[in-house]
């Protein structure tokens, strides 16, 4: 008897971890003449050479994804159910858990109303997967209530797009690294956070010596180690520092006047306030050199070609829209936006941020980027969806932060979440715990059984995951790839959005009213992606000239797409028109304000959180593989060696990180990465490695007043020798 047949695949797709949206080639193989879930296994990738996100290249996570995918330990394979939250949860058929998710969603509406009930879903969602539950949550349920953890990363270069150039999305391309020749990072270690383009980046150096590059970052990173200069401002003073930087263009006439005049508005305003903005005022509260200030400007002003590429460091902060401005201020000043190499290029952190906010995935927002406030939209919406007029609710639903706190207090009474967990990323988790335990009514769905949110589960049900399901991402650049299936999920898991248009329409059955056209009989990813491309036509991201054959027939695109169009489109804005009423970009008076928590006697220290090379959010797909720990093999806390002397603190001892919400211990780490009187930790450890949650325990959830994002990137904080005993 022969061995069984083994059949190879390789199968196009895009790697699952951040915004940059790497082409892959997952290498599959299939026994018993397969595929089937026995038989399937993941065991090789490649970088897509055709993709034009990465011409072939991938990064060591990249790289290892198939040895997450490897096994099946630690991954939910069957629904689970619990009736009390005494009781142990028990494995039942997806019928069962389908049938008593839906009844429970529809009692609570019946009894609460529609906002008494909240789904916080994921930027690792695929398209389809959002559009699915936006749909279920604003259309069928009738509630806004639906946010996601893209709420902590991007929500304020969201806020800054809108009021600066009249739409979300970033003007730039992928190119833009190609020609730039001053490259001004602010908040963002790419070396770390988005390598392959940081790559391409050194490249254009290497070609071009000449290029230069200021690394706006209050860290030492391994950005700001490759910089021509770094300025290490103080963290939270971004603002003053771009405003100086203005200030100084304007002084020295480095402005584009004409551009001014023609393409834009509030200058005059700006200018005003700016008078201020010294060099040498500003440079004293960014704690730097006035002199670096000056030559970050003159670089700026003086660069043929400037882009700016801007993350965590802009966004997660209580200023974070006046930061982005301030920034996006500087290339409106100087004409450097919409030609190639320049212009303000948000990076997304997560792999489909982007999409999510294509779809209106969001407590804020509308598909296809549409307004809640705007009787208009909603009403486009509703006659799309054939809904009955005013169906759709014109107040604002929970941003991610306030979406807990109202579990907490009792006024939400069930929560869905959805591939993220809430109990490692938002700020406080002491408030999360207690939000997840008031709840009437938990729902996680999930691929991995060991997150810090699923103890809190009523309902488990088992997600299909990277290389098991089919859809659309987008990346950075607006460009959509298509993702594919390699092998079949295992256990029972099933792909996202098939669960949530299973429970919609069980839940469709109970609410709607009787002669009410369905909402949902999606038989695939493609019909879903076909109904969202209908809903853009006509909007700044109109994608109606892409489907799924085009995209397996000319590979990924960017948006916008018009039908008839060919191709999408690289660079926005090329023509000065932006995306407001009458066509001109604004300015927007941005004073400098402090961080929400000034330090104090009692919290003396300044910390500052990120992310390390090889690790992903919680780590519960980066942590399943060894060779990931070879660059930092374990938590710890940065400190400077003279903060350490003054407590008597020595490297690997335990300390103790106390801010005025909650505590957690690590070990202490010298550095002179960070400046006397800061620390730094990174965000991936989580519950699962330590002995509390993450450093969320102590992060403070204070959120930006237009975008709603929290300030994760800085508290202050107490740090001493951990006593045990
Ligand atoms: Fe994946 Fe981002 Fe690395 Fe590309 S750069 S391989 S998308 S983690």
């Amino acid at each position: 008897v022969g061995a069984p047949a083994v059949r190879r695949t390789r199968t196009r797709s895009v790697c699952c971890y951040c915004g940059v949206g790497c082409g892959v080639l997952i290498d599959a193989e299939h026994a018993d003449g397969g595929p089937g879930p026995a038989g399937s296994r993941i065991v090789g990738i490649e970088g897509d050479p055709e993709h034009p996100a990465n011409h072939g290249r991938l990064c060591t996570k990249g790289r290892n994804l198939p040895a997450t995918a490897r096994s099946t330990a630690g991954r939910l394979l069957f629904p689970e159910m619990r009736r009390l939250r005494s009781e142990t949860r028990h494995r039942v058929d997806w019928g069962v858990a389908l049938d008593t998710v839906a009844e429970r969603l529809a009692a609570i509406v019946d009894r609460h109303g529609p906002d008494a009930v909240a789904f916080y879903v994921s930027g690792q969602l695929l398209t389809e997967d959002y559009y699915v539950f936006n749909k279920l949550a604003k259309g069928l349920i009738g509630t806004n209530n639906i946010d996601s953890n893209s709420r902590l990363c991007m929500s304020s270069a969201v806020a800054g797009y809108k009021l600066a150039l009249g739409a979300d999305g970033p003007p730039t391309c992928y190119e833009d690294l190609d020609h730039a020749r001053t490259v001004l990072f602010a908040g963002s270690n790419m070396a770390d956070a988005h390598p392959v383009l940081f790559r391409r980046l050194e490249a254009a150096r290497e070609r071009d010596p000449e290029v230069r590059w200021i690394v706006v970052d209050p860290r030492r990173t391994d950005t700001a180690a490759m910089a021509d200069l770094h300025l290490a401002i103080q963290p939270g003073t971004d603002v003053a520092l771009f405003n100086g930087m203005l200030h100084h263009l304007i002084w020295e006439g480095l402005i584009d006047r004409d551009y001014i005049a023609a393409h834009t508005a509030g200058f005059a305003e700006l200018k005003l306030l700016l008078r201020d903005y010294t060099p040498r005022m500003a440079a004293d509260i960014c704690g730097i050199a006035a002199a670096d200030l000056v030559r970050a400007a003159e670089w700026f002003g003086r660069s043929p070609a400037a882009l700016s590429l801007y993350c965590m460091g802009l966004n997660q902060s209580v200023h974070g829209t006046d930061k982005n401005l301030a920034l996006i201020h500087l290339h409106l000043a100087t004409g450097q936006i919409g030609k190639p190499g320049a212009g303000p290029f948000s990076l997304t952190g997560q792999p489909n941020a982007m999409g999510g906010r294509e779809v209106g995935g969001m407590a804020t927002m509308l598909a296809a980027h549409r307004e809640i406030g705007d009787a208009g939209d909603r009403a486009e919406v509703e006659r799309f969806w054939r809904l009955p007029a005013h169906r759709l609710s014109a107040d604002p639903g929970l941003p991610a932060v306030a979406l807990f706190d109202a579990l907490r207090s009792g006024k939400v009474k069930a929560v869905w979440i959805v591939c993220t967990n809430p109990v490692h990323s938002l700020p406080d988790i002491g408030r999360v715990r207690e939000a997840l335990q008031q709840a009437e009514y938990v729902i996680v769905q999930e691929a991995f059984r060991d997150t810090d949110t699923v103890p809190y589960a009523d309902v488990l049900l088992p997600a299909a995951s990277w290389g098991e399901k089919e859809g659309t991402v987008t990346n950075s650049e607006r460009r959509i790839s298509r993702v594919r299936q390699a092998v079949p999920p295992p256990g029972e898991a099933r792909p996202d959005w098939w669960i949530g248009n299973e429970i919609a329409r069980r839940i469709e059955a109970r609410l709607a009213p009787p002669g009410a056209a369905p909402l949902f009989g999606f038989d695939g990813p493609a019909a879903i992606f076909d109904e969202h491309r209908r809903l853009t036509i006509g909007r700044d991201l109109d994608i109606g000239g892409l489907d799924y054959a085009t995209l397996d027939a000319q590979g990924p695109q960017q948006w916008p797409f018009p039908s008839g169009s060919g191709r999408g489109l690289a660079r926005r804005y090329g023509d000065g028109v932006f995306a407001t009423g009458d066509g001109r970009a604004r300015f927007h008076p941005t004073p400098y304000r402090p961080v929400a928590e000034p330090t104090s006697a009692r919290y003396p220290l300044r910390l500052l959180t990120g992310r390390l090379r090889d690790q992903w959010h919680g780590m519960s797909r980066t942590g399943r593989v060894p060779g990931l720990f070879a660059h930092s093999p374990e938590p710890e806390l940065r400190m400077h060696p003279d903060d350490a002397a003054r407590r008597g603190l020595a490297s690997r001892d335990l300390v103790r990180v106390a801010s005025k919400r909650g505590e957690l211990v690590l070990p202490l780490q010298l550095s002179d990465e960070v400046g006397s009187g800061t620390v730094f930790a990174a965000m991936h450890w989580s519950g699962q490695f330590l002995a509390s949650g993450g450093i969320n325990e102590v992060s403070q959830p204070a959120v930006d007043a237009r975008s709603l994002q929290p300030e994760l990137k800085h508290a202050a904080v107490r740090v001493e020798k951990a006593e045990f005993g």
